[in-house]
């Protein structure tokens, strides 16, 4: 029995806490709550870094972990920094991008900021309805004399059009450059996500997969890139009292990377947890009208983060939104990633207005997904409870939208 769960599951629709029963979990389900590992070795660690009173500037958990990961994805640079925002907007600027930059709105609203920050127009592509990502097919259309680059995000861990964009961007002149923040431990065509393009940032947020609290990197195989990188993340350093250019603190600290490195060790447990909890979701949600949950190619490993749930409203006879509102009524605090889509978000909605009018499939698809929870504090007696209200919702549609009325906009 899960430690959230409080009653056994529900027999019938009446007992829904939408029409007034108790919730099926007392404490609330979270999307993204974090995976953690051996807490052992994280301790040791703390205590080593505590001791030796080496805090962040080039410490030797910070080396240890850029080594690492760079072993892991096959790729001859890791510069580790404070989170990913920060390190897209060094390796933008790193890169030379000016003008504008063609890039996804169905994403993570960090993609376009990093852009924007240094002054960069972000020019949104649409998506591939199936894979959520950006759709290669109409990047070329989006291509001006002002265009510097291509921002590539791979959305949910799956990977976009690499070889597709890397093309266009060779014919075009253009660099290339992928949002890696979803992808940690996938793979396209075999190699790991992290070697592409010029250049892949990678997140170590709470929320992803693996985690460093707060943490993200640049990986690159070109030595220069990552020079200049390593200089920007510490404010133009390139020896004591010597500033050669400007630069930005993007520094990760040694907690960060002991907690990261700890993580990283337990990148099989965490893949296999993620990955039974997938399968559980897929048998729980199957043949359900309207319902489907997003697969990934069994030919490349995923780290399948994210359970994503999309809602076909003509078939289930509910909304996504009703079907939210079910669920939070239940303490299941599903995420609707990443709605509205960034163009409609500030400041981009009021730079470009008509944006949507470019843009169907991302509004369409932003309507309809619904992130499910999942990872290491997530349960098998959780997973089939949630499957189990949902099914019950889309059975008894009809009650559930008579209760629910109007209301669309769930909290
Ligand atoms: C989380 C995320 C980011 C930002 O990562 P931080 O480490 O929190 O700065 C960027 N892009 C995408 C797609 C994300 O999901």
């Amino acid at each position: 029995m899960s430690r959230h769960s409080v009653r056994p599951a529900k027999k019938s629709v009446s007992d829904l806490a939408l029409f007034g029963s108790g919730p099926a979990f007392k404490d609330p389900l979270h999307v993204g709550r974090p995976n953690i590992g051996n807490r052992r070795d994280f301790r040791r660690r703390v205590d080593d870094i505590l001791d030796r009173r080496w805090l962040t500037n080039g410490g030797p958990y910070v080396e240890e972990f850029e080594r690492r990961v760079a072993e892991f994805i096959g790729v001859k640079h890791c510069i580790a920094t404070c989170n990913a925002t920060v390190a897209l907007g060094i390796v933008i600027r790193a890169l030379g991008l000016a003008g504008e930059v063609i890039v996804p709105s169905f994403t993570f609203v960090a993609t376009a900021h990093a852009l924007q920050w240094q002054g960069i127009t972000p020019v949104f592509c649409d998506i591939d309805p199936r894979t959520h990502n950006i759709d290669h097919r109409k990047v070329e259309g989006l291509i001006t004399s002002r265009t510097s680059g291509i921002l590539g995000v791979h959305l949910w861990g799956r990977p976009c059009p690499i070889a597709q964009l890397q093309t266009l961007a060779n014919r075009h002149g253009l660099a290339l450059l992928f949002d890696a923040a979803h992808a940690f431990a996938c793979r396209y065509r075999g190699r790991r996500i992290g070697g592409f393009g010029d250049a892949e940032v990678l997140s170590f947020h709470a929320t992803k997969f693996i985690n460093a609290g707060e943490g993200g990197a640049v990986v690159t195989d070109d030595d220069d890139l990552a020079a200049e990188i390593r200089l920007m993340k510490n404010f133009g350093f390139s020896g004591f009292d010597k500033v050669i250019s400007i630069g930005i603190n993007g520094k990760m600290s040694e907690l960060s990377a002991a907690m990261g490195l700890t993580n990283l060790e337990s990148v099989d447990r965490f893949t296999r947890i993620n990955r039974g909890n997938f399968e559980l979701y897929g048998e729980g949600l199957s043949n359900i009208a309207g319902l489907s949950v997003i697969r990934h190619d069994e030919k490349e490993n995923s780290n399948y983060q994210y359970v994503v749930l999309e809602v076909d409203a003509a078939k289930a006879r509910l909304t996504r939104d009703q079907l939210l509102a079910v669920l939070q009524a239940e303490n299941v605090l599903a995420r609707r990633y990443f709605y509205p889509g960034v163009h409609r978000m500030e400041p981009y909605c009021s730079h470009f207005p008509k944006a949507g009018f470019r843009l169907p499939i991302t509004e369409a698809v932003a309507d309809r997904v619904l992130v499910l929870p999942t990872g290491t504090g997530v349960t098998k007696a959780d997973i089939r409870k949630i499957c189990a209200i949902l099914r019950k919702a889309v059975v008894q549609h009809r009650e559930v939208s008579a209760t629910l009325g109007g209301q669309s906009n769930p909290r």
